[in-house]
C-alpha cells in the first residue's frame, strides 16, 4: 500500500473522530479514500501492465476498478450518491466509459464518480511519470504542470525552496501532486495586488485560512503546515468545511470543489 493513501486515511479517521461540523463528510471521505487506495493498489500491483497515459488505451483496466468505488459509495455514501452508485452498478459499461472520457477531456468538479475514479489513475500516472495524453486543458502556471488539473488547495511548508515561491505550493485536484506557486498571487486569475487579495481565518481552524480574490471572486483554502505539521492538506481542507460557508456567504466561488462536494 502506498504511503500517500495511508497517510490520508489515517488523518481522515482521526479528524472524523473529533467533534466538528464536518464529521459526516470526513467519515464518508475516509471510506472513499479506502476505495481509492484499493484502486491505486490494483494498478500498482497489476502484473505485466504499466499505464500508457492514454485513457482510451488504459480504459479496460481503469473501468475494471469501477465497482470497487461504486460499491463503497453505495454502502457508505450520502443517500443521493448512494442510490446513484447503485444505479451505475447496473448501467451499460459503454455509458460508464462515456462519463470517464467526458471528464478526462473536460473535467468538472461536479462529476463525482469520474473524478473519484480517475484521481488514483492520474496519481499513478504522476508516480510513474507517464504524461496523460488527449487532454486539451488550459495550461499555464495556475494549472498542474503534470496533468493540467486545477488547484484544490494551497499549502505552506518549511522547506528549502526558492525565495520567490515563499514555500507555497498548490495541490492538484486531479493527480493530487503539487507544484510551487508564488505566495501572494490569486491561484485562479493571477491577481498580484495585495489590496485585492483577502484572507479569512477562524480560531477554530488555526492552521487553515480562506484565500480569496476580489478581482475574480474565487477562493481556495490554504493549509499552513508550519503551524500544524501533522496536518494532511487534502483531508484538513475538508475538515475546515465551515470556512467554505463563510466564503460562499461573502460571494466567493471555490476554484475547485473537493471530492465530497464542498
Ligand atoms: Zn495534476
Ligand atoms: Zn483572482
Amino acid at each position: 500500500m502506498s504511503n500517500f493513501w495511508d497517510k490520508q486515511i489515517a488523518r481522515a479517521d482521526y479528524l472524523a473522530g473529533e467533534s466538528s461540523g464536518s464529521k459526516e463528510l470526513l467519515t464518508f471521505y475516509a471510506q472513499l479514500l479506502r476505495a481509492q487506495a484499493e484502486i491505486y493498489e490494483s494498478f500498482r500491483s497489476r502484473k505485466d501492465w504499466s499505464p500508457s497515459g492514454d485513457l482510451e488505451v488504459d480504459l479496460p483496466v481503469v473501468r475494471s476498478t469501477m465497482s470497487v468505488l461504486l460499491e463503497s459509495v453505495a454502502r457508505h455514501g450520502p443517500v443521493s450518491l448512494a442510490s446513484e452508485a447503485q444505479e451505475l452498478l447496473s448501467v451499460d459499461p459503454v455509458i460508464q466509459a462515456v462519463q470517464l472520457f467526458d471528464y478526462w477531456r473536460s473535467p468538472s468538479d461536479t462529476q463525482f464518480f469520474a473524478k473519484a475514479l480517475l484521481q488514483p489513475y492520474v496519481h499513478w500516472l504522476a508516480e510513474t511519470r507517464t504524461p496523460p495524453v488527449d487532454r486539451e486543458l488550459a495550461g499555464g502556471e495556475r494549472t498542474c504542470p503534470f496533468c493540467g488539473g486545477r488547484p484544490q488547495l494551497s499549502f505552506l511548508q518549511a522547506k528549502e525552496s526558492t525565495a520567490e515561491s515563499g514555500n507555497r505550493d498548490l495541490l492538484c485536484a486531479t493527480c493530487l501532486s503539487s507544484w510551487e506557486f508564488r505566495r501572494v498571487v490569486c491561484a485562479s486569475c493571477g491577481e498580484e495586488r495585495p489590496a485585492k487579495l483577502g484572507y479569512f481565518h477562524s480560531p477554530e481552524f488555526d492552521h487553515i485560512r480562506i484565500e480569496a480574490c476580489d478581482s475574480c471572486k474565487h477562493y481556495l483554502k490554504g493549509i499552513d503546515l508550519t503551524r500544524l505539521g501533522l496536518a494532511v492538506p487534502l483531508v484538513d481542507e475538508i475538515y475546515a468545511a465551515p470556512l467554505d460557508l463563510w466564503a460562499r456567504e461573502h460571494g466567493y466561488t471555490k476554484i475547485e470543489l473537493n471530492l465530497v462536494g464542498v
